[in-house]
């Protein structure tokens, strides 16, 4: 029988070479689908009883012929009938296929790659296509069909004893030096084939003999039929999960814990999601997430699927109700793509809840790593914030870890400023603002640790989130400053005095910032200089910096307060004799820069040799 194909489009071969020129290779995934779709419908068949005979070992075949230039997919499932090769291949397949191109026509660029084009994606590599094909059917005659990529085929009976179906792909020349050598066709099989749920054999495994590379009896099963996401979760072991992990990263270290995804209803979705080591912050892979349907491999782009915090995971999704078959911008609008993105982020933060309420030793071990994580889904999505501002920990400067609750209780009674705002200090790094962690500690105040990138960003956020909190960090001001608990009297000075007070600091301050210089009264014992940055100016600066590029508040100078205590002796002989005290203002200012680390280059040295001369 010759027919031809019923599609309307005069020659659709050209086209779907073309325009899915970016994604050739899943021509194999599509043809092993079938295969394997094949071999689960025969299963099924033998155990309803409806099969009878001898169902056999079902595989797939993949058989490369380096020389020939073909590639065949064989199965050992249901087979074909003549009416069905001509409904499903001639009819079907073929046409929707022109639907599809008619549908899709005016959009075929914003179109990228994962579409099931099905069977004949084959014909994206290869010049002619052959079927041979025999149905588990009671009598069924074997069939031969074959077509050299016009709309033309031929169908004739033939001879083939066994059940199922041998697809021969004869591959063009072109396609036969991409997809044509063994080492090609293991490496697309093991990113597309390794977890699907029926054996898939290319060749024989391989020993070492003698010093040499020979081949065994033994068939290469490349892929793992049964993944640890498709097991119920009580199944598995710990060592289960870090094996997968292995599995999928084999470079990787360990990592910190996983959630295991199973839902059926009102989509169907599994998977395991795991929490990587973070090495370095911000070096961290996104596209580290699989996605599956029904354990075929579809993609690592998963942007739309999985809300953008949680692509930093790593692992596993397989669900059969994200559509594949359609553009991106699409793929953002399905509700059922939006309806999978919250569930996943709501077991995320269930499973974290969960940790942090039952293992609260190991989480507090584990927060330093996985904070970023946690921190960047509080600032991006809000449903998330929610959830995490129950189970968010902050850091202080000892090491100890609190729920934000339990931080408001332990500071409450002792940093409520007057207006009856709860003031968290925090330190962004201990070393450098020692002396200022020190003060506040010896006040009888907690400082926080927030070192992380984000933190300006969730300071900001939880100032917003939590009533009446205010976030300090403990150099913005002098400590009685920091949290004001009653109205201070500042000294009495008049205009002129305040001028030339200001004068006479600046005019020893180091050039090219700004400085606010205050008198104050901070009592006798307390230091003579006080140097701060306003809370509000570096946050702006720390936040433009962090938003990238130069814009107005990154570029200008820093401003700094100039606090002097006008209580301290030094300061009160130095104001009552400005001519006589030069060295001695010199000193007192350099020593508050030093405080600061602002103390650098030659300001340093001459500090260092005046010091030495002052000792005698
Ligand atoms: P889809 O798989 O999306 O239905 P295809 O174009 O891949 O579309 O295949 C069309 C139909 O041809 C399949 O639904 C199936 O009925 C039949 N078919 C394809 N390959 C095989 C095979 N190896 N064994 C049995 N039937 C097959």
């Amino acid at each position: 029988m010759k027919g031809n194909i019923g599609v309307t489009t005069e020659n659709i071969f050209p086209v779907i070479k073309q325009f899915l020129y970016s994604d050739h290779e899943i021509f194999l995934r599509e043809l092993v689908a079938n295969a394997v779709d094949a071999s689960q419908k025969m299963k099924a068949l033998a155990s309803s009883g409806d099969f009878k005979g001898e169902l056999g070992e079902l595989k797939v075949k993949i058989e490369l012929d380096e020389q020939a230039k073909t590639l065949k997919i064989i199965d050992n499932g249901i087979g074909m009938t003549a009416e069905e090769v001509d409904k499903y291949i001639n009819q079907i397949a073929f046409s929707s296929a022109g639907e599809f191109l008619e549908k899709y026509k005016d959009q075929m660029q914003s179109i990228i790659g994962h579409f099931g084009l099905g069977f004949y994606s084959a014909f994206m590599v290869a010049q002619k296509v052959t079927i041979e094909t025999l149905s588990w059917k009671d009598g069924a005659k074997p069939v031969f069909w074959t077509c050299d990529g016009s709309p033309e085929f031929s169908m004739e009976e033939c001879i083939k004893q066994t059940r199922g179906t041998v697809i021969t792909l004869y591959l063009d020349s072109e396609s036969a030096e991409e997809f044509g050598t063994k080492g090609k066709i293991a490496q697309l099989l093991g990113k597309y084939c390794k977890f699907m749920p029926v054996p898939v054999v290319f060749g024989k495994k391989t020993e070492w003999k003698d010093g040499k590379e020979v081949e065994t009896d033994e068939d290469n099963v490349i892929n793992s039929i049964e993944p640890i996401w498709t097991k119920a979760p009580s199944d598995l072991k710990e060592e289960d999960y870090l094996k997968f992990y292995k599995a999928l990263y084999p470079m990787d270290e360990d990592p910190m814990f996983w959630i295991h995804l199973n839902v059926d209803y009102p989509f169907n979705l599994t998977g395991v999601l795991y929490f990587p080591k973070i090495k370095e912050r911000m070096a961290i892979d996104k596209n580290k997430i699989q996605l599956y349907c029904n354990q075929m491999f579809v993609t690592e782009h998963v942007d739309n699927i999985v809300p953008d915090f949680l692509t930093l995971l790593h692992g596993v999704i397989d669900s059969p109700d994200i559509p594949l078959n359609v553009s991106r911008s699409y793929l953002q609008s399905d509700a059922n793509v939006k309806k999978i993105s919250n569930y996943i982020t709501k077991k995320v933060a269930d499973r974290l809840e969960e940790i942090a309420k039952e293992q609260r030793e190991q989480f507090e071990q584990k927060w330093d790593n996985i904070k970023l994580f946690i921190e960047y889904g509080m600032l991006s999505d809000t449903k998330f914030c929610e959830r995490a501002l129950k189970f968010a920990l902050l850091k202080d400067t000892e090491g100890k870890y609190f729920t934000l609750e339990d931080y408001r209780k332990e500071i409450e009674t002792a940093q409520t400023d007057k207006d009856g705002n709860v003031i968290y200090l925090y330190a962004t790094d201990a070393d450098e603002q020692y002396s200022f962690i020190q003060a506040a500690r010896n006040a009888g105040y907690s400082v926080l640790l927030c070192d992380c990138e984000l933190d300006s960003h969730f300071v900001n956020m939880i100032e917003q989130k939590v009533e009446k909190s205010r976030f300090a960090r403990v150099d913005s001001d002098t400590v009685d400053n920091l949290i004001v608990k009653e109205e201070k009297v500042k000294p009495e000075m008049k205009d002129d005095d305040k001028k030339a007070l200001s004068d006479l600091f600046k005019a020893v301050l180091p050039e090219g910032n700004e400085y606010q210089v205050e008198p104050e009264n901070l009592g006798e014992q307390a230091a003579p200089v006080v140097i701060t940055q306003s809370e509000f100016m570096r946050r702006w600066r720390e936040m433009s910096a962090m938003g990238g590029g130069m814009n107005f508040y990154g570029e200008m100078p820093k401003s700094y307060n100039i606090k002097v205590n006008m209580e301290n002796p030094l300061i009160a002989r130095i104001w009552g004799d400005r001519e006589g005290t030069a060295e001695l203002l010199k000193q007192v200012v350099d020593l508050a820069l030093l405080q600061n680390g602002m103390l650098k280059g030659k300001a340093l040295a001459d500090f260092i040799e005046r010091s030495q001369k002052l000792l005698g």
